[in-house]
């Protein structure tokens, strides 16, 4: 087990690319930590840095106390999921659990009571002898896990490893991984596009852009307080209300309402207000009226979207038993502390 360690990291592809920009990074000991980010920005190529499957351009990587930067791959006592699995076609469920430690040279006995050690721990036990094309999604990724894990690495890195899976499926493989690596306690690096998946399974999210990151912090850090627009764009299961606003005596003025500022600015600073569907409260008060427009089912309650006597759209979700109807005049009254002001020209956040 060991911390993982980026400092200063930048990965730069021959083709000038600069996947993984100036970046820096502590993952702790044991840690469960999610990399998430929209496509392209460069989770895959940080994972693989990490790995020593890509070489660093400038920066470092330590595993526990030792400089790792230009170690290769197979000396770094890393493991590592792929999206695709990388299962080979070719060999049995046994044979691939069992070959990153016939690389490592270990003895024959070892390398098959720990391949069925590992395959009996991930309910694999009686599909030894079957190939990869003969397992489902899902028994596919779990082989891929065993491989991982069977060698004992200090670090665990998953590469969107539930993509593949349906949603029932993935569900289920994520209480499944979550709960594998808590009983391992293996410092674990998780790559996901999902943010459900990345609130639901990490101790701590990095939200990545561009080769950089953007916000770090626990779930609920990043869910209820993103600190740029960016990332409270792409933060919820619901998109965040990000509206136009001005300040004016004490009050922000925004999308035709007159809301207490919960800042002090100066008069005419242009502002986006954030506020999450599930901080509206539909009811009397102080707050945003506008008429329904939509109503989406959300399996518990419903988001009502708004539409704004100035034409700016808000949504709020509500329960299924005070669901308004179209055309209906509401108001949604935001949440003691729960509006987020953000700087218009940078979109980095002012306060709440
Ligand atoms: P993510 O995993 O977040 O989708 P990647 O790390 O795969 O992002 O890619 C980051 C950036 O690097 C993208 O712009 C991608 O096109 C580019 N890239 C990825 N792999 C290569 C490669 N082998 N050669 C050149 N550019 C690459
Ligand atoms: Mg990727």
């Amino acid at each position: 087990m060991a911390q993982i360690t980026v400092a200063g990291l930048s990965t730069v592809y021959p083709n000038g690319v600069r996947a993984v920009d100036g970046l820096d990074l502590t993952v702790a000991d044991g840690e469960f930590f999610a990399l998430l980010g929209p496509s392209g920005c460069g989770k895959t190529t940080l994972l693989r840095t990490i790995a020593g499957l890509e070489q660093a351009t400038s920066g470092s990587v330590a595993i526990g106390p030792r400089d790792v930067t230009m170690v290769e791959p197979g000396k770094r006592n890393v493991a590592m999921v792929f999206q695709d699995y990388a299962l080979f076609p070719h060999m049995t469920v046994q044979e691939n659990i069992a070959y990153p430690m016939r690389v490592r040279k270990q003895p024959k006995a070892t390398q098959k009571e720990v391949a069925e050690r590992t395959a009996q721990s991930l309910s694999l036990g009686a599909l030894l002898e079957r190939r990869p094309g003969q397992l489902s999604g899902g028994q596919q990724q779990r082989v891929a896990l065993a491989r991982a894990v069977a060698i004992d690495a200090d670090v665990l890195l998953l590469d969107e490893p539930l993509s593949n899976l349906d949603a029932r499926l993935r569900l289920e493989a994520r209480t499944f991984l979550k709960r594998l690596q808590r009983e391992l306690g293996v410092t674990t690096v998780f790559v996901t596009h999902d943010q459900a998946e990345a609130l639901a399974l990490a101790d701590r999210i990095a939200v990545m852009e561009s080769g950089r990151i953007r916000q770090l912090g626990s779930p609920r850090e990043v869910f209820s307080r993103p600190t740029d627009t960016f990332v409270a764009n792409f933060i919820g299961s619901t998109p965040m209300n990000l509206l136009d606003g001005v300040i004016e005596g004490g009050h922000v003025l925004v999308a035709g309402a007159r809301l207490p500022s919960p800042l002090d600015l100066e008069d005419g600073t242009k502002v986006v207000v954030g506020v999450r569907p599930e901080y509206l409260a539909m009811e009397e008060g102080v707050g945003i009226t506008g008429t329904v427009s939509i109503v989406e089912n959300l399996g518990v309650g419903s988001l009502v979207t708004v539409e704004c006597p100035d034409g700016t759209l808000v949504g709020a979700t509500v329960r299924e038993q005070h669901e308004p109807a179209v055309g209906a005049s509401v108001t949604f009254v935001p949440e003691r502390g729960r509006l987020l002001l953000y700087s218009k020209e940078t979109g980095a956040i002012l306060g709440q």
